[in-house]
C-alpha cells in the first residue's frame, strides 16, 4: 500500500459509515413520488416556512438530551449545510446601509473556508478582515467563533473584546464524541450541521439556533433568495437520523450513537498520540481533560481534525507528508498560520486512517 495516496485534506465523515450500516433498518425511508411537491413545509411557521416540523422537533430533542445548546425561545433556521447558514448569517448581520462592507474576522488558525466563502462574490455588505487577534479597526465588525475550533480542536471564545462586535458561533463540533460537554451553549447565533454531528455530510443539512427574531427572518430571506428553501427529502432524512440518535441515548442496554463514536475517536487519538511518541517527527496539541455532563466522565478533547506540527527541522509539513509519505493534508497557511502545521482529517475510513498511522510512525527524516 506504500504507493497509495491517502487524502486527508477534507473532513469527510466516513468514520460513521459502519455505525449507520448497522442501524440501517432504523433510518431507512421510503418516500412516495407524490411527496415534496410543494415549496412549503409548515404553514404555521411564519418565519422559516420551509423548515420541516419533524426536523425542528428532532433538533430540539437532540440538543435537550445532549445538553449542548439552548433551544428554548430560539428560532430555528434550516440551511443547505451550515455553509449556507454562514452566508445567511453574514447577510442578516451586515448593515444594509451605505456604510460599506463590514469586516468579518476570526482568530487564527481559523476554518480555511471562511475567507473564501466571505470574499467569493466580493459582496458590498461584508468582506474578510483576517485574524481577529490582530484586528485593530474602529467600528462594527463580525467575529466568527468556531468552538471547538477547526483546525486545532480547542474550545474558543470571542477574542476581540469590544462591544461593537457581532458574534456568530459555529458549533459544528460541539458534540460529545469530540469534546466534553461542559456547559449549555447560549449565544445569539449558533450554527450546527448534520455533517459533523451524525456524519451525514451528503444530506447537506445544517441548522441555526437564533435568539433574535429579525436576524432569523433575514437569514430565512437569504435562503429564500438563494435556493427558495432547503430540500425536504434531506430534512426528513436528517429528522429520521436525529431521532435514531436521540432514541439511542435513552437505551440502558445498548451503547448510544455518541458512546459508539466517542469510542471510535478515542481509539484513533490514542493511536495518533502513540505515533507521535514513536516517530518524534511531529507533535499534536496538548488538551486538558474535562468532565462531560452528557457522558458522565472525564476525558480530553478528541477533535475531528489533528493539527499536526512537523518537527525535526521540517519547514513545509504539507510538502513533506505529500512527497515522503504519500499523505495529502491541508497546509497551515490556509488557516492563517505557518507552513510547519497541517490539518489532518481524523474522520476518514478505518483503512485510510490505519495506513496514515503506519506511515507517520516511521522516521520523519526530511533527507530520506
Ligand atoms: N463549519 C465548520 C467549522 C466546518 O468544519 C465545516 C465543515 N468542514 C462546516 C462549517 C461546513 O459544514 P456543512 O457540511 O454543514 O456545510
Amino acid at each position: 500500500d506504500d504507493d497509495r495516496i491517502i487524502n486527508l485534506k477534507l473532513g469527510d465523515p466516513m468514520v460513521y459509515e459502519r455505525y449507520w450500516q448497522q442501524m440501517g433498518h432504523m433510518t431507512t425511508m421510503v418516500i412516495p413520488g407524490w411527496q415534496s411537491l410543494s415549496y412549503f413545509s409548515d404553514n404555521n411557521n411564519d418565519l422559516c416556512w420551509f423548515l420541516e416540523p419533524e426536523l425542528a422537533k428532532e433538533i430540539v430533542r437532540v440538543h435537550t438530551v445532549v445538553g449542548n445548546a439552548v433551544t428554548k425561545d430560539r428560532y430555528i433556521v434550516v440551511g443547505t449545510g451550515s455553509t449556507q447558514l454562514y452566508q445567511a448569517a453574514l447577510y442578516a448581520l451586515s448593515p444594509h446601509d451605505d456604510s460599506g462592507p463590514i469586516n468579518v474576522v476570526s482568530a487564527a488558525p481559523y476554518y480555511c473556508s471562511y475567507p473564501l466563502i466571505t470574499d467569493c462574490l466580493r459582496s458590498g455588505l461584508y468582506r474578510w478582515g483576517g485574524d481577529a487577534k490582530t484586528y485593530k479597526e474602529e467600528g462594527p465588525f463580525i467575529e466568527l467563533v468556531t468552538s471547538p475550533n477547526n483546525p486545532d480542536g480547542f474550545l474558543r471564545e470571542s477574542v476581540v473584546n469590544r462591544s461593537d462586535g457581532i458574534l456568530i458561533h459555529d458549533l459544528a463540533y460541539y458534540w460529545p464524541q469530540y469534546m466534553p460537554i461542559t456547559s449549555i451553549a447560549d449565544h445569539d447565533v449558533m450554527l450546527f450541521t448534520a455533517s459533523k454531528s451524525t456524519g451525514h455530510a451528503g444530506m447537506r443539512i445544517g441548522w441555526a439556533l437564533v435568539k433574535d427574531k429579525e436576524t432569523a427572518r433575514k437569514m430565512t430571506e437569504y435562503i429564500e433568495l438563494n435556493t427558495i428553501g432547503v430540500s425536504k427529502v434531506s430534512q426528513l432524512r436528517v429528522a429520521k437520523v436525529l431521532k435514531a440518535v436521540t432514541d439511542s441515548c435513552g437505551n440502558e442496554t445498548a451503547k448510544s450513537f455518541f458512546e459508539h463514536s466517542y469510542d471510535e475517536m478515542s481509539e484513533r487519538w490514542k493511536l495518533l498520540k502513540q505515533a507521535s511518541k514513536t516517530s518524534k517527527g511531529f507533535t499534536v496539541p496538548d488538551f486538558v481533560p474535562q468532565r462531560c455532563n452528557f457522558l458522565g466522565k472525564v476525558f480530553e478533547p478528541q477533535p475531528a481534525f489533528a493539527w499536526l506540527k512537523c518537527e525535526e527541522g521540517i519547514v513545509d509539513c504539507e510538502k513533506f507528508l505529500r512527497e515522503k509519505k504519500n499523505i495529502l493534508t491541508k497546509s497551515g497557511k490556509y488557516f492563517g498560520d505557518n507552513l510547519s502545521y497541517v490539518r489532518v482529517s481524523m474522520l476518514d475510513t478505518d483503512s485510510n486512517f490505519n495506513i496514515f498511522i503506519h506511515r507517520i510512525s516511521s522516521s520523519f527524516d526530511s533527507t530520506l
